[in-house]
């Protein structure tokens, strides 16, 4: 372990899944619904479970999950809180519906909207001054993976995408690398605690003791069957999930894969 890694024992780890632009509503409040049965014959569980589904539906799965442990998130906000945006949502709005949680910075949104350091860090404070939880998403493409840049990449996306001022409260880092996201392939085990060391690090030198307690989160082809020891590496506080998230029970047993 090196010496800016750390234990997370009082880190609680955070289970997010993404569904991305993938749900109806009946889908959407059945796969809620399944969880919160899993949840209430579990009884309680060890790590923080979000679920993002499509804004369309935000509203549905919120009535499905209300009153549960289970926490609502957005997939993306716009950086003003309200205007002439066609077509976009406002951190408020998200809050204003039953959200605690938003991502920004998804690869998908930075490759297909164009989204900017700037832009991500402009969405992330938004959704800090709305009272949510903030998914700041970073991680290399696989060339820059293979030209030995994957740490220089995931620290200028660092430095530019998150606001001046974080708390463990309100931001949360998820790493994804590009060439893992929806590829069946998942970095090798030295290479998620390089990275989520340097993560750590970068915390601790903006935010000191607070930055500690940020939790980061490892994202990328995570399945029930490689969870569990995805989970215990040191610096990784939980997953961000896209396809297993779109089976309640796959999803499920990534929660409890929870150290
Ligand atoms: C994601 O898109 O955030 C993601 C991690 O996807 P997947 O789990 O499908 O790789």
């Amino acid at each position: 372990m090196s010496s800016a890694s750390t234990k997370r024992s009082n880190r609680r780890p955070v289970i997010a899944g993404n569904w991305k632009m993938n749900g109806l509503r009946a889908d959407g409040v059945a796969r809620a619904r399944e969880l919160v049965v899993h949840l209430a014959e579990a009884g309680e569980i060890a790590c923080d479970v979000v679920l993002c589904p499509p804004a369309t539906i935000l509203a549905a799965v919120y009535g499905a999950i209300r009153g549960t442990p289970i926490a609502l998130g957005g997939q993306d906000c716009h950086p003003e809180d309200c205007g002439a945006h066609t077509g976009d949502i406002g951190a408020p709005m998200l809050a204003d519906i039953g959200c605690r949680y938003v991502i920004v910075g998804h690869s998908e949104r930075r490759a297909a909207h164009g989204e900017t350091d700037a832009v991500v860090k402009a969405k992330a404070v938004a959704a800090q001054r709305a009272g949510l939880t903030v998914i700041v998403c970073v991680g290399e493409s696989e060339a820059e993976r293979e030209s030995g840049k994957a740490l220089a990449t995931v620290e200028a996306q660092l430095a530019g995408s998150l606001p001046d001022a974080i708390a463990p409260t309100d931001t949360i880092v998820a790493y994804e690398p590009i060439w893992a996201i929806g590829s069946g392939r998942t970095p090798k085990e030295s290479q998620i605690r390089e990275v989520h060391g340097r993560i750590r690090k970068h915390l601790r030198a903006r935010a000191g003791r607070r930055g500690g307690q940020v939790r980061i989160l490892y994202g990328g082809s995570v399945k029930p069957d490689n969870a569990a020891a995805i989970l215990a590496l040191a610096d990784v506080d939980g997953a961000l999930v896209g396809g297993a998230s779109l089976d309640a029970d796959a999803f499920w047993s990534i929660c409890l894969a929870t150290p």
